[in-house]
Order: C-alpha cells, then sequence, then structure tokens
C-alpha cells in the first residue's frame, strides 16, 4: 500500500524542454531591459537588487552595458553554472512567474494526479532545480484556459541535491526515507522519475519506483524496459 509519493520534475511532471526552451529564452529576452537601467561600471551600493548582483559579475564584466550583456549571453550559451548568473536568473524568473508572463507547463495527468492523490497520500518533491525555484514552479502552474492554479499547498515538502545529495545515488534515497520517517517502510513510498539511474538508486534504497515515459525524454533501452515498470501517463497508476 502506497502513503507516500516523490515526483521528479522535469521530463516527470512537466516537459524536459522547459528549463531549455522555456526559461532560459525568458531570461535572455528580458535580461536587456533589466540591464540598460543600470549605471557603468558597476559598483555595489545598494541602489538596486539587480545593480548589487550585476555587480557580482566582476570588474573586467561591468564596465559597460554591452560588455555585461555579451558576458552574460555567453554564460548562458555555454550553460555555465556560475553563482552570480544563478541570483540573477533566479530574480528575473521571480519576477515573471509573479507577472504570470511565466507559468509551469506541467502536464494535466500530473496536475489531476497531485490534485487526486494529495487527498490520501503525502507528495513530496525530489529535483535537481533548487527547492527555491521547485516552489515557484508549484506556484505558478499554468491551468486550462491560460489560468495560474497553486499547486504548492498540495506538496508536503521539496528535496534538492543540496537537502539530499545526488540524484543517481541510493543514499540519497534513504536519506530522504529518514527524513520523512520512513526508513523502516521504505516500499510504502513510490518515486516517479523519467531517468533510470535516479529510478535504480531509488529501488536499491527499496522504495517502489516507476519510469515516467514522456515526448522528448531519453528513450529507454529494451533492457531498462524489462528491468523497470514504466508508464506513459500517471492515469496507468491506479493509486
Ligand atoms: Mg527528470
Amino acid at each position: 500500500m502506497i502513503e507516500v509519493v516523490i515526483l521528479d520534475i522535469e521530463g516527470t511532471i512537466c516537459p524536459i524542454s522547459f528549463v531549455k526552451e522555456g526559461l532560459f529564452p525568458y531570461f535572455l529576452e528580458k535580461l536587456p531591459t533589466y540591464l540598460e537601467k543600470l549605471e557603468y561600471p558597476i559598483t555595489k551600493n545598494g541602489t538596486s537588487d539587480v545593480n548589487d548582483i550585476g555587480s557580482e559579475f566582476g570588474s573586467e564584466h561591468t564596465e559597460s552595458y554591452e560588455d555585461l550583456l555579451n558576458y552574460i549571453t555567453e554564460l548562458v550559451k555555454n550553460d555555465v553554472k556560475q553563482p552570480a548568473l544563478k541570483t540573477l536568473q533566479g530574480y528575473i524568473w521571480t519576477k515573471g512567474y509573479a507577472s504570470h508572463e511565466l507559468k509551469a507547463p506541467l502536464y494535466d495527468d500530473a496536475i489531476k494526479f497531485v490534485e487526486n492523490t494529495k487527498k490520501s497520500k503525502k507528495i513530496y518533491i525530489y529535483s535537481s532545480g533548487s527547492v527555491k525555484a521547485q516552489k515557484l514552479l508549484f506556484t505558478y502552474v499554468e491551468g486550462k484556459d491560460g489560468q495560474v492554479l497553486d499547486l504548492k499547498p498540495s506538496i508536503t515538502d521539496y528535496f534538492d541535491i543540496t537537502t539530499s545529495g545526488y540524484k543517481n545515488e541510493a543514499a540519497s534515497y534513504r536519506s530522504i526515507l529518514a527524513s520523512i520517517g520512513y526508513e523502516k517502510n521504505p516500499e510504502a513510498v513510490m518515486f516517479l522519475s523519467d531517468n533510470v539511474h535516479e529510478i535504480k538508486a531509488a529501488s536499491e534504497a527499496s522504495m517502489q519506483s516507476v519510469v515516467v515515459v514522456r515526448p522528448g525524454n531519453v528513450p529507454l533501452s529494451t533492457d531498462d524496459k524489462e528491468t523497470y515498470k514504466t508508464i506513459n501517463n500517471f492515469d496507468e497508476l491506479g493509486i
């Protein structure tokens, strides 16, 4: 009997392309509007959040508007994990969600699953995106007819790699089991993800694990299909 469900995000409840084709382009589209307003060269002086985040990119890149815009655009194109970039992206995405220009495109069956399942089970999230980003995503979900659904109250808690470790390691799933009080009863916990390495790790931690197959995901090998339970849609779970 399943009592707890843990969900991955990208490729499981929303398209794997959302970050690369939704969030990254939104950031680049809005970036000039934010950078134009700053005074160059940038010095950290508390005049605005964006000014002070901008100063973190370092004096060699903040001499002029063009320097900074080009530098940040290159970082995004090359997917460089740079702390100031992460902070600025988080800032601009937060504004985008709050203005409803950005909405999280969850699959309809995933929305229905969350709304039904929360009545009888606890739902947790475990994603490599930060807990802060996960909460934003659940607060601004795209519903039917473009309205915004707040699914955040349906989720009991959120885990990421800083709270629980890497997603391909069984130890991470054991740490989550301990923190939700299920270390002695892991078979009552179901983990769903598009990534077979994550499913393998969760299975090693004795969770019930299911691979979610969605358009655009990495195709499964014949071996994986034989080894793991797979679904194309949450309706198939029947829990
Ligand atoms: Mg995923």
